[in-house]
């Protein structure tokens, strides 16, 4: 930590700070300059509230300069995660394709989507079971019964399955019935949550909360790491900003800032990330484009009438347009998808 001293604080007050940074088990080395002292706060304390030190009388500001989260970090692990599947791995060079609709509806329409989304090329099948409606009226999902589903739909056409758990009692179902469990975005900071998946053999894809900051969400990343669960891929699903045009702001820069940040997989959602159907497209042509591991899209055979998020799926015609921009792109910036 760097605790810059106040122009005015006066000697007594910066043999304070000296001590308190002591007492709090810092190493601290001091520069005085002309006009400015600057102390160096040296000890790894990756759970110090710098905050303890801003109050102190005499200090301007003080400025972490290590990350919090040390398991997700690229200083940690300079080697990309990999994660690997039957068929393809995600975080390698090719670029992993998940389609599928937002819920499972039916035997009928999982296994039309199922069949429509591998001809065009997609690895995962996604679909919710268990859904996190912001309306506790509107249809919540078939539970295990879309789960067995949508297995079945997957292994009939080669697909491997993802599917979101939306608390800790749900664990054992996805455990059974997906080959990657997925964090929703509200219940990213959902500690406890988290703790669970640690202990979990299934790799977890960890969507970004609504409002979180880059670091907030490689906190949630670092609670399942700690765990002991190794397998995280991060989701960019999209931030809420002051733009009501769209659903939510798809945040592309994510997708650099958490490469340089992680060793971490991403993989981009534009379905959830812009929320409007022919927009999808080119927000999955930028995040291929600054990068992305993976793209994650809703795709419906009836989306007018879907039970859920039809305005942002897209047709099975509109996918396969999609995965033949995406290969220009991938081949463009020397990757191809998987
Ligand atoms: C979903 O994938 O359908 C979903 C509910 O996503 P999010 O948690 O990003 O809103
Ligand atoms: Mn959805």
């Amino acid at each position: 930590m760097v605790v810059v001293v106040e122009q005015n604080a006066t000697e007594i007050e910066i043999e304070g700070i000296i001590r308190i940074l002591h007492d709090f088990g810092f190493d601290v080395h001091r520069s005085t300059g002309v006009n400015q002292t600057v102390l160096g706060a040296i000890g790894v304390k990756p759970d110090f509230d710098t905050r303890q030190v801003e109050v102190l009388p005499g200090v301007a500001h003080a400025y972490r300069i290590t990350e919090p989260y040390k398991l997700a970090s690229r200083s940690f692990k300079q080697e990309k995660t990999v994660i690997q599947f039957k068929n393809c791995e995600i975080g390698g060079d090719a670029i992993v394709v998940m389609a599928g609709p937002c819920s499972i509806e039916s035997e009928q329409q999982i296994f039309t989507i199922a069949e429509s989304v591998a001809k065009a090329g997609a690895k995962f099948l996604r679909g919710g079971a268990f859904k996190p409606r912001t309306s506790p009226y509107a249809f919540q999902g078939l539970g295990e019964e879309g789960l067995k589903l949508m297995r079945r739909a997957a292994d009939e056409f080669g697909l491997l399955v993802i599917s979101e758990a939306m608390d800790g009692t749900q664990l054992e179902l996805m455990e059974k019935y997906s080959d990657v469990i997925q964090i929703g975005a509200r219940n990213m900071q959902n500690y406890n949550f988290l703790r669970e998946l640690g202990k979990s053999a299934k790799p977890v894809m960890l969507k970004r909360g609504l409002s979180a900051t880059f670091e907030e969400w490689l906190m949630s990343a670092e609670y399942i790491l700690s765990g002991g669960n190794k397998q995280v891929i991060m989701c960019e699903r999209g931030i809420r900003t002051f733009e009501t045009a769209t659903r939510n702001t798809m945040d592309i820069s994510a997708i650099p800032v958490i490469h340089a940040k992680s060793h971490l997989p991403i993989i981009a959602d534009p379905s959830h990330g812009i929320g409007i159907r022919d927009k999808v497209i080119p927000m999955a042509r930028a995040a291929v484009a600054a990068g992305a591991d993976g793209i994650i899209v809703e795709v419906h055979n009836d989306p007018d009438h879907a039970k859920s998020d039809g305005a942002q799926s897209l047709f099975p015609n509109q996918f396969e347009e999609m995965m033949r921009q995406i290969r220009v792109i991938a081949e463009a910036i020397g990757r191809k998808i998987a």
